[in-house]
C-alpha cells in the first residue's frame, strides 16, 4: 500500500515518474487522505469500486477531484500525467467517454438520469472505461434516484459512476450503501489562497483576503479575487449586520437583501436563458428570430427551466451571506471566549470587538442558532423574505 504523499506505484511502461504538482490532481488541493485513495484505487494494485460518492461541503472541490479522478482512469499512461490527450479532454469535458452533468436548477429531471443510465450502459469508444459524473446528485427526487439504482447496482464492467454531494446523508439510502464513499475536507485559507495565485494569477495579497473571506470555499475565493466590488460588499453586509438596532432596520435590511440577491439572480438566469434559446433556435435552424409554432413548446419549456434556475439562484445568493453572516458573529464569540485566533473578518475587526464587548457569548450563541435555522428554512420552503426578516429582526433586538 502507498502511504498519502509518496508518488504512485510504477505504472504501466511509459508510465514515467509521477509529479503530482503537475499531474491531473495539481488543483485537488488540501486533500491529501482522499487522493491517495483515489490513486490507490486507480492504480494497477488496486480494486476499483464502480460506485463512488465524492461527498465535501461546497466549494471544496468535489467536481474537480471527481474529474482528476476520471482523468486518471482514462490517461494513456495509467498515472493522471495530466498531459496525454485523455487526461487533457478529460479535464476540459470534451473526453467521448466521460459524461459530466451538472445542474443549476433545483433539480435533475428524471428524464435526464434516464439519458444517463442508458450512456452508462455503453462500452467505451476510446479509452479503458466509461465514465459518469453527477455533480450534484443530491439535487434527485427519491423517483429519480429510482432510475439510477439499477445501473448503479449492475453497471457494465467498464462503467463507473462518480456522484458529487455535500454529504452522504444527502442520497438515498439504498443508493449511497452501493458507493464507495469518499469526503473531502475543508480546505484551508492557505492552500486556497496559494492556489489562486498559481492557478488564477491572483496577486499575493488579494489571494490571501479572498481566500479567508472565503473559508475554504474555492469557487468564492475566486470570485471575491476576480470580481469587482465583491469582497467590499461582504464588508459593508458585515457592518449593516453588527449594526441593527431596531426592527425598523431589520426589516429594511432584509428587503434590501433579498432585493440584490433577486437582482443577482436574475441577471445571471437571463443571461443563460438567452443564451440557450439563441442555441436553441439555431441548431433548429431558426435565424430571424421568429418562433414557428411547431417549436412553442419547446421555448416555453426552456423558459421554464429558467425561472427554476432563479429561485435557486437566490436562495444560493442568501445562503452565501447566511454563512458570511455566521462568520461575524462566530468572530464576535472567539472574542467574547477570550481566544487569540486570528479573525475570519478582520475588515470589521472593530466592529466586532465592539459588539463583543457590549453583549456576552450566550446570546451570540443564540444568534448563530438562528443563523442555521434561517438557512434550514430558505433549504426548506419558506420565503426567504419571511427567514432573514426572521433572523435579523431577532439579531437586532439582542444587540440593541
Ligand atoms: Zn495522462
Amino acid at each position: 500500500m502507498t502511504a498519502p504523499g509518496t508518488h504512485l506505484p510504477a505504472g504501466p511502461p511509459g508510465g514515467g515518474h509521477f509529479d503530482p504538482a503537475s499531474g491531473v490532481w495539481a488543483d485537488v488541493v488540501g486533500q491529501e487522505a482522499a487522493v491517495a485513495q483515489f490513486r490507490r484505487a486507480a492504480s494497477p494494485e488496486g480494486s476499483l469500486a464502480q460506485a463512488w460518492l465524492i461527498t465535501g461541503p461546497p466549494g471544496s472541490g468535489r467536481s474537480t477531484a471527481a474529474r482528476a479522478f476520471a482523468a486518471t482512469l482514462e490517461c494513456e499512461n495509467g498515472t493522471g500525467c495530466g498531459q496525454c490527450r485523455a487526461c487533457r479532454t478529460v479535464l476540459a469535458d470534451t473526453h467521448p467517454d466521460v459524461t459530466v452533468v451538472a445542474t443549476d436548477k433545483l433539480s435533475i429531471a428524471k428524464e435526464e438520469v434516464r439519458a444517463l443510465v442508458m450512456t452508462a450502459q455503453r462500452s467505451p469508444a476510446t479509452g479503458p472505461r466509461r465514465v459518469v459524473i453527477i455533480e450534484d446528485a443530491d439535487r434527485m427526487s427519491a423517483r429519480t434516484f429510482n432510475v439510477l439504482l439499477k445501473s448503479i447496482e449492475e453497471p457494465p464492467p467498464s462503467t463507473v459512476w462518480m456522484l458529487c454531494a455535500p454529504s452522504a446523508e444527502d442520497l438515498a439510502p439504498t443508493i449511497r450503501s452501493r458507493c464507495r464513499v469518499v469526503t473531502l475536507a475543508v480546505p484551508s485559507s492557505d492552500v486556497v489562497a496559494e492556489l489562486l495565485r498559481r492557478r488564477d494569477g491572483v496577486a499575493e495579497q488579494l489571494a490571501v483576503r479572498a481566500a479567508r473571506a472565503a473559508q475554504g470555499h474555492i469557487g468564492l475565493a475566486l470570485r471575491y479575487a476576480t470580481q469587482e466590488g465583491a469582497l467590499a460588499a461582504r464588508e459593508d453586509s458585515a457592518r449593516t449586520l453588527l449594526g441593527l438596532r431596531s426592527t425598523g432596520e431589520a426589516v429594511l435590511a432584509a428587503q434590501s437583501l433579498v432585493d440584490r440577491a433577486t437582482a443577482e439572480a436574475k441577471e445571471h438566469a437571463d443571461a443563460v436563458a438567452t443564451e440557450e434559446k439563441e442555441r436553441f433556435l439555431r441548431s433548429a435552424g431558426v435565424d430571424d428570430g421568429k418562433v414557428p409554432p411547431a417549436l412553442r413548446a419547446q421555448v416555453r419549456q426552456l423558459e421554464e427551466d429558467a425561472k427554476r434556475r432563479q429561485t435557486r439562484l437566490v436562495r444560493d445568493v442568501l445562503d452565501r451571506y447566511l454563512l458570511d453572516a455566521h462568520s461575524v458573529l462566530r468572530d464576535v464569540l472567539s472574542r467574547q471566549l477570550g481566544t487569540s485566533s486570528e479573525l475570519v473578518n478582520i475588515e470589521v475587526a472593530e466592529e466586532v470587538e465592539r459588539t463583543a464587548a457590549n453583549g456576552s457569548g450566550t446570546i451570540t450563541l443564540g444568534l448563530l442558532d438562528a443563523v442555521g435555522q434561517a438557512r434550514a428554512r430558505i433549504s426548506g420552503n419558506v420565503p426567504p423574505l419571511l427567514a432573514i426578516e426572521a433572523l435579523l429582526s431577532r439579531v437586532a433586538v439582542s444587540l440593541r
